[in-house]
Formats: structure tokens, C-alpha cells, sequence
């Protein structure tokens, strides 16, 4: 089975991503992750871009995907999250399953309003000396302000603060209106309303996928 995954930043995409993974035993093909470990690995087509702070190219994009999708690990299908980002990009991607004699079956399009996103971005807290990561609402310290750990104080990281969480909000949505429009016409788009908590968004999106997949059960 093979998913795609959108989801503005906060909504709970990696969460949700994971627990799928564990449920239909496929991989969590994240292109954050992929690239890290080919710019690791010394991908020189890749970091020519990367480190003069370039816009990477989609071809050279296109390629690093489908090279991670025709992985051993991949063969029962997987859960991609992070690319396609333009429309050129799904048709891309259209193509590079269909050579493995696959397709996209579900695109699960994660959908909660601004303000449950920035509600729960704003609850983050960050460890500036040990990293650890908090959440006022969710994963609270022992003392406020106050890292477990380490003793050091918490902080919200600049990603997470209100006006910079709505700029992304906006960003995302620009970037994914026309993939959402492409994928309504294949007729393979789900909403999935990802404001209850993670069990319950799992279980609908598990629903989504039963009855689109009946032999996934
Ligand atoms: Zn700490």
C-alpha cells in the first residue's frame, strides 16, 4: 500500500506517520530524513545546492526519491511524507511507482485550523542546553520553566512562536492547494480532521484506509 501524507507543520503528521508504519508494518519515508542521510552519505549533486543555500532542483529531488522508493524496504509499499511538493513532482512520482508496477492508493490530507495548530505549536517547550523537548499541554516538566533533566531553562524555539508558526501555516497551504486540487481529481484525496487526539486520528485514517483497501485489514 502506498500513502502520501500531507500536513501543515504541528498537526501531528510524524505521529501519525509512525503509528501507521507499525500498523501496516511499512516505512516512514521521510524526504527531511532522506536527505539528511544522502547529504551525510556525500551526495555531491545534492550538496552543491545545499550548501550555497539553493533551491535544490526538482529533477535532482525526483531522483533522490525515487531511488529511496525502489528500496528493499519499500517492496510492500510505503508512507511518504514530505514530497510530492509541486504538481510536476506527483506526476513524477505517478510515474516512478508505476515502474515498480505500484500506485498511489491514499493521499491523506491532514486538515486542522490555524488555530488548534498554533494552540499546540506555542505549548512546545525546548531545552537551549540539553535539547530535550516538552509540551506544556502534553508532556509538562516537573517544574515549570525547568528541564528535567538538565535543570536548564525552557524556552519556545523561534519555529514555534506564534507569528512565525503562522507564516509556515501559510506557506504550507500556497505550496499544497495545487497538489490537494490534483489529487481531488484522481479521486485518491481523504481529509482527515486531525484535531482529535492521535488514537482517534488513527483510527479514522485506519477507517479511510479499510474501506478504500478492504484486503489491508
Ligand atoms: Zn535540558
Amino acid at each position: 500500500m502506498q500513502l502520501v501524507i500531507f500536513g501543515p507543520p504541528g498537526v501531528g503528521k510524524g505521529t501519525l506517520a509512525s503509528m501507521l508504519s507499525k500498523r501496516y508494518n511499512i516505512p516512514h519515508i521521510s524526504t527531511g530524513d532522506i536527505f539528511r542521510n544522502e547529504i551525510s552519505s556525500g551526495n555531491s549533486e545534492l550538496i552543491q545546492y545545499v550548501e550555497k543555500g539553493l533551491l535544490v532542483p526538482d529533477m535532482v529531488v525526483n531522483k533522490v526519491v525515487e531511488k529511496a522508493l525502489k528500496q528493499e524496504i519499500c517492496r510492500n509499499g510505503f508512507i511518504l511524507d514530505g514530497y510530492p511538493r509541486t504538481t510536476d513532482q506527483a506526476e513524477f512520482l505517478e510515474n516512478a511507482v508505476w515502474k515498480l508496477k505500484k500506485k498511489v492508493d491514499i493521499v491523506l490530507n491532514m486538515v486542522a485550523s490555524e488555530d488548534e495548530i498554533i494552540k499546540r505549536m506555542t505549548a512546545r517547550r525546548n531545552c537551549s542546553k540539553c535539547g530535550a523537548l516538552y509540551n506544556i499541554i502534553t508532556m509538562k516538566p516537573k517544574k515549570k520553566d525547568v528541564c528535567d533533566k538538565c535543570g536548564s531553562a525552557l524556552s519556545i524555539r523561534k519555529d514555534d512562536e506564534p507569528e512565525t508558526v503562522k507564516k509556515r501555516i501559510q506557506v504550507y497551504q500556497e505550496e499544497t492547494s495545487p497538489l490537494v486540487d490534483y489529487y481531488k481529481k484522481k479521486k485518491i484525496l481523504a481529509d482527515i480532521d486531525a484535531s482529535p487526539r492521535p488514537r482517534q486520528v488513527f483510527n479514522s485514517v485506519t477507517g479511510v484506509i479499510e474501506r478504500k483497501i478492504p484486503q489491508q485489514q
